[in-house]
């Protein structure tokens, strides 16, 4: 392994981390360590924690349980690995490797995810140091994509507009079927599409569409319902994340309606992802499209939310969030109406903002299918 993207993040990230006046960060299970090191710690007892001083001249170091060693793929010219046996105290190995480059009082920043029993056994073993939240820094950084990430945010968005083509054709069978049934087939043709793992598939029929993060359920879908289907998954370490609402059998002129409502939003989401432009008004051109078609009420979310390593980071398409758009962002845009007991339409495509324009990477049809 090169050291590929890696050496130029953590360049990046220890200046930041300099310029903020920090002495070193500490990244423990979060969507950083990979950002950084290729490597994805499990979530365990055992301590995995990436300490990064500030301090060019200090390696970056991997302290990592001996027995998960092996799946680390070294790159020593960014990073070395100080691996623990069972015996060893790894919150003393942290701590001393903290001291060495930051000494007794550092001011250190500390990944979101670390589990609160190492983070409290830190602070005994280092009472000098100052605390704060590693996202402050890294979730800008880590929201502008570098090639590397664009060209396989891309892949993972292809593979799953194949998935949502099969289903706008008519091709996974809805009338008659559980949900449970129809997201599992969908999370079956997300394998075999190219996905590496299934994130998850919300299949949420007639009254259930209402709900915008409902679970597949064991209700069978009836002719004459809208039917939302949001999936994603990873490919190659990355998210995908998409949305499309069929309707099994004749649509009724409200549905069509509302539906359009959604899509000249969802259209309109995209258009306002300009460089520069704050990321609230993708949010506020969306919502603007709704409220004044009556909906209002009925658009109970966020318009859209950064993707990367991890299907929700940052940029959020939020009202409040002024930060401005960037090329290299990639987010979701995903207005929707519910009307509460009875359906709802929701349509989602994952956006990359480039200095030309919006790009949107899915490229399935936003045409409304009215399946059998
Ligand atoms: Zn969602
Ligand atoms: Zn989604
Ligand atoms: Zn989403």
């Amino acid at each position: 392994m090169s050291a590929g993207p890696y050496a130029a993040r953590l360049a990046k990230v220890r200046k930041a981390a300099d310029d903020a006046g920090l002495d070193a960060l500490l990244l423990s299970v979060g969507a950083d360590l990979p950002w950084l090191t290729g490597y994805k710690a499990m979530p365990l007892e055992r301590l995995t924690m990436l300490v990064v001083p500030a301090d060019a001249s200090f390696q970056p170091a991997l302290v990592v349980p001996e027995l998960e060693a092996p799946r680390v793929v070294p790159v020593p010219e960014v990073f070395s690995v100080r691996a623990w046996g069972e015996t060893e105290d790894p919150i003393e190995i942290v701590a001393s490797l903290v001291r060495l480059a930051a000494g007794a009082s550092p001011a250190l920043a500390i990944d979101d995810k670390t589990w609160a029993v190492f983070l409290l056994a830190l602070q005994d073993e280092l009472p000098g140091a100052r605390w704060s939240r590693s996202s402050a820094l890294t979730g800008p950084l880590r929201a502008v994509k570098d090639a590397v990430e664009l060209e396989a945010l891309s892949r993972a968005a292809a593979s799953a507009d194949k998935v949502a083509a099969a289903l706008l054709a008519g091709e996974v069978p809805l009338v008659g079927r559980a949900e449970r049934e129809v997201a599992a087939e969908i999370g079956r043709r997300l394998l075999e599409e190219g996905h590496d793992q299934v994130g998850f598939a919300i299949v949420a029929s007639g009254p259930n569409a209402a709900s915008p993060h409902h679970e597949a359920s064991s209700r069978v879908i009836e002719r004459g319902e809208p039917v939302v289907c949001d999936f994603g998954g990873w490919l190659d370490g990355y998210c995908s994340d998409m949305t499309r609402t069929v309707f099994t059998g004749t649509p009724p002129a409200e549905f069509s309606h509302v539906y359009g409502v959604v899509a000249e939003a969802q259209a309109a989401g995209v258009e306002a992802a300009q460089v520069g432009r704050p990321c609230s008004e993708v949010d506020r051109a969306a919502r603007s499209v709704i409220e004044d078609a009556g909906y209002g009420a009925y658009f109970v979310h966020r318009t859209g939310h950064g993707i990367g390593l991890e299907v929700h980071e940052s940029p959020y398409m939020v009202a409040g969030n002024d930060e401005p758009v960037q090329a290299g962002h990639v987010f979701s845009v995903e207005p929707g109406i519910y009307l509460p007991g009875r359906w709802g339409v929701r349509t989602e495509d994952i956006v990359a903002a480039t200095a030309d324009g919006p790009v949107a990477l899915n490229q399935a049809s936003h045409a409304l299918s009215a399946l059998g």
